[in-house]
């Protein structure tokens, strides 16, 4: 025991030979009460050794805590100077700072500090957290350190599911988890009972043995009693400054387990991944907020994808209809437009005009089309149709298909053959059910002709109605019924690929060419079709913009709900700070929960509409809303973006907030 004291003379030029490790001089910190300033620091000159036990004792008010704020450069000195490592603090902008507090300084606080969503393990994590040292190197350090001071039946346990006792040895944990080469220790036995106090009391004794400098404020004099070197504060002022000679117990300060290497190329992505896991906690510890949050971007995102779909969808069923009844058709009529009073006595439409239509380069056909209305009769049934006159060709060119039977051949037309195609309609007027329609013997006007075909049923938008129509061959119609030889109309069909405008300006060069004067005009379905593009298009658009306002809303929502968030949890970020967070560190998380909560909201919102989609197709047989992969993405590059965009401003404040108020928040 002799040996002992004599081996460690405590005399003043052992520790004035090195450089002091913290050096403070002229501190002073003032505070702004009102239209007042207090000093609650005054003047303090200060040095500290490494490897000293510190006790800094006093009043309450006095002023302990602020120099201790200050010594673990989570505050800044007013006035004076404060040196670590023979390096003015003054001197380091926040990133330096945040390193500082996060490599060399362990707070251990009266109250704990203790994240109360994160179990003791990931609480003892944190500092290494923001090192960016490997998950699995930094879990296992935090294991070993909290099994060192007797928790380690207790790593999964929650703050709330442990003593204060256990939890301030969290805390110590955590102190020293990136080394904790000064523990700066605010009160850590005043909230405790005197067991625990004790406890914690000689874990703080070990870690001076160990080779840590511990400074330890306390006002319990038998704590005090522990230290080697006590330090008496009095209205901001040092009042004493007492060194008592004391032997350190010898214990061997190779096992402390080394602090984890930063591995300074994976960092940044693990200190992202960091971020990830953390929002996630953050999310899932308050679940009823996330959803909330989240529902306003759902909307927004599935009123995005529904719309644009059914807009799709819509336009698609449109067009192809009207691609069915032909797009690439025109039809050439006698007079001067749709309702002529004279195009009944035009009779220059002839069969010539056809056949040097068909020879154009452009055109795949052309059919000559006469009609009237007629009676047609079926036993005792007489019913009114339209009677067309028309070439085989005319089936292809109006894409009629047939249920049952064959359409009239050329031979027929040659023939004048008696033989007629009939639509659905018609069939079921005259026939009924039972009575198969193809090979009875209709009257047309007065001439029988057998039917050979049956169209099948149309749901065309643009020719579903209720006439019946009936068709026969050109020739038959002009020659045995009608006693026409001018025609009503020709259909042209466009050869695939060419430009419907121009073949149409070839069309109407040549019929003017032939007929010397324009006693004719023709129509195409081109025009409807881009009409109906444009208008949907401009629909889209419209719905498009209300969709996009729904979707701002839900990011307002956001952002509300984020600033409630950060200002809820001002104590967690003052902690992370405290511990070596960055303001960018602080910035990225909240940012990361941010786009996290936007992004579910959007995968929620992606799959609502797919479902609306499916029970679209529930209740409507006629079309289904088309999903495109660019909605999808979009929908996706929107949630990123409204989490960023809306997410930023509270990120800033909560990166902002300074430590000292954060942590004095409850
Ligand atoms: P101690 O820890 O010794 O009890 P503190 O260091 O917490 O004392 O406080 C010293 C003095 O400074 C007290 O009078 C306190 O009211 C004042 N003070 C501390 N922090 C602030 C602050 N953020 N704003 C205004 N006054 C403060
Ligand atoms: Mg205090």
């Amino acid at each position: 025991m002799n040996l002992k004291v004599e081996l460690t003379p405590l005399h003043p030029t052992a520790t004035d030979v090195a450089p002091p490790l913290l050096r403070l001089a002229g501190v002073s910190r003032s505070f702004r009460a009102g239209d007042r300033e207090f000093l609650a620091l005054k003047q303090i000159d200060l040095q500290i050794h490494a490897g000293e036990l510190v006790a800094i004792i006093g009043a309450s008010g006095s002023g302990k805590s602020t120099l201790m704020n200050i010594l673990g450069c989570l505050d800044h000195a007013s006035a004076g100077s404060y040196q670590v490592h023979g390096q003015e603090t003054r001197e380091l902008d926040d990133e330096a700072l945040a390193a500082l507090r996060r490599d060399h300084f362990g707070f251990i606080f009266q109250r704990y500090h203790l994240l109360p969503h994160l179990d003791a393990v990931r609480n003892v994590e944190i500092p290494a957290v923001y090192v960016g040292s490997g998950h699995a190197q930094r879990h296992q350090r935090a294991r070993e350190l909290l099994g060192r001071l007797g928790l380690a039946g207790h790593l999964q346990h929650r703050p709330s599911q442990l003593s204060g006792g256990q939890q301030q040895r969290v805390s110590i944990a955590r102190a020293l988890m990136n080394g904790g080469q000064v523990i700066l220790a605010d009160e850590p036995t005043g909230a405790l009972d005197t067991h625990s106090g004790k406890e914690v009391m000689r874990i703080l004794l070990e870690l001076h043995a160990a080779g840590h400098t511990v400074i330890l404020v306390t006002h319990d004099p038998k704590v005090a009693a522990n230290a080697e070197r006590v330090i008496e504060v009095s209205d901001g002022q040092i009042i004493a400054d007492r060194r008592t000679p004391r032997s350190p117990a010898l214990t061997d300060p190779a096992t402390e387990p080394p602090a984890p290497a930063p591995r300074r190329l994976l960092a940044s992505l693990g200190l992202f991944r960091e971020a990830f896991n953390m929002a996630w906690v953050a999310l899932v510890s308050h679940r009823m907020r996330t959803l909330l949050t989240m529902l306003g971007i759902v909307i927004g995102i599935t009123s995005v994808v529904s719309i644009s779909a059914i807009g799709e969808g819509a336009k698609g069923y449109v067009l192809k209809d009207i691609q069915a009844i032909g797009s690439n058709t025109i039809d050439v009529y006698a007079g001067a437009n749709f309702g002529d009073s004279r195009a009944k006595s035009i009779e220059t439409l002839v069969l010539a005009d056809v056949t040097a239509l068909n020879q154009l380069y452009y055109i795949d056909s052309a059919t000559p089309v006469i009609g009237r209305s007629t009676l047609v009769r079926y036993r005792n049934i007489d019913v009114d149709a339209q009677l067309n006159g028309v070439s085989n060709r005319y089936f292809q060119v109006r894409n009629i298909r047939l249920a049952a039977g064959i359409t009239f051949s050329e031979d027929d037309a040659r023939r004048q053959a008696q033989v007629v195609v009939i639509d659905h309609n018609t069939a079921q007027r005259l026939f009924g059910p039972g009575v198969e329609p193809l090979g009875q013997v209709i009257l047309i006007g007065n001439l029988p002709c057998t039917v050979i075909g049956v169209a099948a049923d149309n749901k065309n938008l643009f020719v579903a109605n209720k006439s019946l129509n009936i068709w026969v061959p050109y020739e038959t119609a002009a020659g045995r019924v009608l006693g026409q030889r001018h025609l009503d109309s020709i259909s042209v069909r466009i050869k695939d690929g060419m430009p419907s405008k121009m073949v149409d300006e070839q069309v109407n060069k040549l019929m003017l060419q032939r007929h010397g004067t324009k006693d004719f005009f023709t129509n195409n379905l081109d025009s409807v079709m881009q009409t109906v593009e444009k208008t949907s298009r401009s629909l889209t658009l419209l719905l498009s913009l209300i969709a996009v306002i729904s979707l701002v809303v839900g990011g307002i929502g956001v952002m509300n709900i984020m600033l409630v968030s950060v200002t809820e949890r001002t104590r967690e970020i003052g902690i992370r700070m405290a511990v070596g967070a960055r303001q960018s560190d602080i910035r990225q998380q909240f940012l990361v929960e941010a786009v996290m909560v936007c992004l579910m909201g959007g995968v929620v919102g992606i799959a609502l509409s797919y479902a609306i989609g499916y029970l679209f197709t529930l209740f409507v047989k006629q079309w289904h809303m088309v999903f495109s992969p660019a909605s999808v993405l979009t929908a996706f590059a929107c949630s990123t973006l409204i989490g960023v965009v809306f997410g930023f401003v509270p990120a800033r404040n909560a990166a902002r907030l300074d430590p000292i108020e954060a942590l004095a928040r409850d």
